[in-house]
């Protein structure tokens, strides 16, 4: 099958979050597997340019109709770990991804409306016509409506597609600009069962337009599939995901063993295995020496996380405080685009400056992230909701036991130790339920509680996490399953 991602990151060279772990992942499985796959991007200038092998002007002819105009765009190819991906780089004065930072600007719904525009245009204008198009969250919602509105009439009838929402809190919410920008009839598309945003009227939704028009919708775990269906996680789309509920569906994310797995990491200085564990000691005074922690018996609690709210960043900051109370140390790496949120962690850090037991590196660090999954001895997720949630899946390869709230992804992979309705060998991590301290204080105790007081059973939930496969093999199949059935 002839596959072709359009989205806003892959990993490593453009990643924010998951979503970009996802891509890759998840296209090098199905590669496996014996598809084609191609990616296309944007070419950011803030990329990690030497994550990207061979990157070379492919396509210099490509003009991409917009407001009144014509934008000139080169499109360069690269392998990005293996992976065949085509970046387009538009010439225009809106210099739409040459602005420092992925996200976070006002016209961010222009700027991948453009993006979603330029991928048709360039597989239209490059002939290529994949069996499958699959798009990822709001960024390229406009994808299946731009096909199905446009370019299915100009001779891209073939392709079908599946769209993956990633995250519902952001829906690229904006104007009927939005869609004439990009040749779409706002008089056509602005109504209740098509783009129309379901809380205000005037709005254009672009991730609800990604619903209707797609062929096939997932979402990245069957316990969110749930949630934003019937609950506020949907944040207004649950009624549209009612209406369409017969093409939807949850496939819980994979993680690539390929570059998370303790046994070949290249970024941690012991290798090691369930046969080997021992050798995770020798990561974890790495990790001490690294951040000038003291060697000392104790537990070491980690935090690896965008410092967003839907993170529980209150939470987060509580657990440093009880972590410390409590006989462990604590390391956290985290960063957020809100100066609020960074400002109060570079606050606590400076506060804790001297402690030996703790340290926070406010930041976004690839390599310290695969030094702390192997060094830690926990991991805390205390999430508002979690779509799916990566962290706890990489933490439990390299037994790191995770302590997570109950909720989106996080229940359909972590098992209590105590309470879990499921045999012993199969219980992972420690889950809590009520979004406050209590609940994830109680976790937290049964956790400390049990790696000082019965360390031969604190080391058989490692293990359990260890032996869970969490890989890119299920998934996969999915993926194709759902494939054929909208090809079919
Ligand atoms: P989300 O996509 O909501 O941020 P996920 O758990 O799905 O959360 O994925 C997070 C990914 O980003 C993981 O690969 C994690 O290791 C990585 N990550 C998060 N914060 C950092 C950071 N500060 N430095 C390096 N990697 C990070």
């Amino acid at each position: 099958m002839f596959i072709t991602m359009i989205t806003p990151e892959c990993a490593p060279a453009a990643k924010v979050g998951g979503l970009g772990d996802v891509v890759q992942g998840l296209s090098r499985e199905l590669g496996i597997r014996g598809n084609d796959v191609e990616i296309i991007l944007p070419k950011y200038d803030c990329m990690r340019y030497d994550r990207i092998w061979d990157l070379q002007k492919s396509f210099s002819d490509l003009w991409v109709p917009f407001q009144n105009q014509d934008i000139h765009c080169d499109v360069y190819f690269g392998f990005v770990d293996g992976l065949k991906c085509f970046f387009i780089e538009p010439h225009s004065t809106h210099n739409f991804f040459n602005r420092g930072i992925y996200y976070g600007h006002k016209d961010d719904p222009d700027r991948f409306a453009f993006f979603s525009k330029a991928a048709l245009e360039f597989m239209l204008k490059s002939n290529k016509h994949p069996d499958i198009i699959h798009c990822h969250d709001w960024q390229t919602g406009l994808v299946p409506v731009l096909l199905y509105e446009i370019y299915q009439h100009i001779g891209m009838s073939h392709p079908r597609v599946c769209y993956t929402l990633h995250n519902l809190k952001h829906q690229g919410v904006t104007g009927a600009h939005t869609l004439s920008n990009v040749g779409l009839d706002p008089g056509r598309l602005v109504n209740q069962n098509r783009l129309q945003n379901n809380f205000n009227h005037n709005g254009v939704n672009i991730m609800k337009g990604g619903i209707v028009y797609s062929n096939f919708i997932t979402t990245v775990s069957p316990q969110y599939a749930h949630e934003i269906k019937f609950t506020g996680q949907g944040f207004g789309l649950q009624h549209t995901l009612n209406v369409h509920h017969r093409k939807f569906g949850g496939v819980l994310n994979g993680v690539d063993y390929n570059v998370w797995n303790p046994e070949i990491d290249q970024q941690i200085p012991f290798k090691y295995n369930i046969d080997t564990i021992k050798d995770k000691y020798k990561n974890k005074e790495a990790l001490r020496h690294r951040l000038l922690l003291r060697q000392d018996y104790k537990p070491i609690i980690s935090v690896v996380s965008r410092l967003d709210h839907q993170k529980g960043v209150g939470l987060i900051l509580h657990s440093i405080h009880y972590a410390l109370a409590n006989g462990c140390q604590f390391v956290l790496l985290g960063s957020s685009p809100d100066s609020a949120i960074n400002n109060d962690f570079l606050a606590l850090k400076h506060h804790l400056n001297d402690n030996p037991d703790c340290h926070l590196e406010i930041s976004y660090n690839e390599e310290l992230a695969h030094l702390i999954y192997a060094g830690a001895d926990m991991l805390v997720i205390p999430s508002a909701f979690e779509p799916c949630g990566l962290t706890q899946m990489i933490a439990m390869k390299y037994g790191t036991v995770p302590i997570v709230r109950n909720v989106g992804g996080l229940s359909n992979t972590v098992f209590d130790a105590d309470y879990a309705r499921r045999p012993y060998h199969e219980r992972n991590g420690y889950v809590f339920n009520e979004f406050d301290s209590t609940g994830l204080d109680s976790a937290l105790h049964r956790a400390i509680g049990l790696w000082y007081n019965y360390p031969q059973y604190f080391r058989e939930l490692m293990i359990n996490g260890m032996k869970h496969d969490y890989s890119w093999d299920h998934p996969g199949a999915d993926y194709l399953n759902i494939y054929n059935f909208i090809r079919a």
